[in-house]
């Protein structure tokens, strides 16, 4: 097996292009619950892939239903075997109208706004890695941006196993923990249906 290639630590004058494209992404706010917004998101995405070079799929039904964007990156057709998959989420938990709360903005060393950590800026750093690293690719890329991660992947759950089966590995780009360890696992998530009865009282007036 052939060392691995040592990429350069970016020069951090080099971050503009990405924190713009992060300022896109933040900009264009992603719930997980509104199609419009969502159907903007993903239109944006596709448009960032393919700034990027990479062959982003049609819009299939498939796709469609999922609530995807799908891109690969084989460097003109001359990578070939399984791919990596990256995959990652464009929604947040944050309601439209949040960016006025919490609007887009760079404090010292640091940018902030609604989903900027998990996870547009992990799209944007994947994305910034997979250029960097462009060079060194042994196999192909793909890419794999869902929009229902933070509601249990409902829509994409069935896409996601299906195109990773076919990859060599998976990379989620996952918020860091607050030591910068790499997140291997979540917890799982459970469902329940809760039952109750009753009167109807308002607590505050009737709390008994
Ligand atoms: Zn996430």
């Amino acid at each position: 097996m052939s060392p691995l290639p040592v990429i350069p630590v970016p020069d951090p004058a080099d971050l503009a292009p990405a924190l713009d494209r992060l300022r896109r992404l933040v900009l264009c706010e992603t719930p997980s619950y509104a199609p419009e917004a969502l159907a903007a998101g993903l239109a944006l995405m596709r448009a960032e892939l393919a700034a990027d070079g990479l062959a982003v799929a049609p819009e299939t039904a498939d796709l469609a239903a999922a609530g995807a964007v799908r891109a690969t990156y084989d460097r003109g057709g001359t990578l070939d075997g399984p791919p990596i998959l990256i995959l990652g989420h464009l929604d947040t938990v944050h309601p439209v109208g949040e960016l006025a709360a919490n609007p887009w903005r760079i404090e010292g060393s640091r940018a902030f706004g609604p989903g900027i950590l998990d996870m547009k800026g992990g799209i944007v750093l994947a994305l910034e890695a997979l250029r960097r690293a462009e060079p060194h690719l042994p196999r192909p890329v793909e890419v794999l941006i869902t929009t229902d991660e933070e509601i249990g992947s409902p829509r994409s759950r069935g896409l996601i196993e299906a195109r990773a089966r076919e990859a060599a590995c998976i990379l989620v780009p996952e918020p860091a923990r607050d030591n910068g360890g790499l997140v291997v696992g979540r917890h799982a998530i459970l469902r329940f249906a809760l039952a109750a009865t009753g009167r109807p009282a308002h607590a505050g007036r009737d709390p008994a």
